[in-house]
């Protein structure tokens, strides 16, 4: 499957991994939009959050805990983070696997653009 995260998963591409688990992989957006800004992803291919079932809301749950245990570990916690599913085109989703970033480590505005 042409999935650029399936190939970060399976360490055909490299990328700069921040937490690892049999479930979960976390690392560094190419990016970044702040000091801190990881993407928390399941190691399983789900496209979009429109494909969610309720067979994945123990991983869902693991991503969005993992996220903020990175926003701990990282001291941004009490400060404050943006977690954030972009889902399809029109929201600004371009890599179809599923995606919580973790943003953090600078002042965050609302509501985004
Ligand atoms: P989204 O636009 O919500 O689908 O987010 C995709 C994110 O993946 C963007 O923030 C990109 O900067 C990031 N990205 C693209 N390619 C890579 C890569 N090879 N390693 C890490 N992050 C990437
Ligand atoms: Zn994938």
């Amino acid at each position: 499957m042409d999935c650029l995260f399936c190939k970060i998963i399976k360490r055909e591409i490299p990328a700069a991994i921040v937490y690892e688990d049999e479930h979960v992989l976390a690392f560094n957006d190419i990016n970044p939009q702040g000091p801190t800004h990881v993407l928390v992803v399941p190691k399983r291919h789900i496209p979009t959050l429109n494909d969610l079932t309720g067979d994945d809301d123990r991983i869902v749950g693991e991503i969005v805990r993992r996220a903020a245990a990175i926003a701990q570990e990282r001291g941004i916690s009490a400060g404050g983070f943006r977690t954030v599913f972009n889902t399809n085109r029109g929201a600004g989703q371009t890599v179809f696997h599923i995606h919580l970033h973790l943003i953090g480590g600078r002042s965050l505005h609302w509501p985004p653009g």
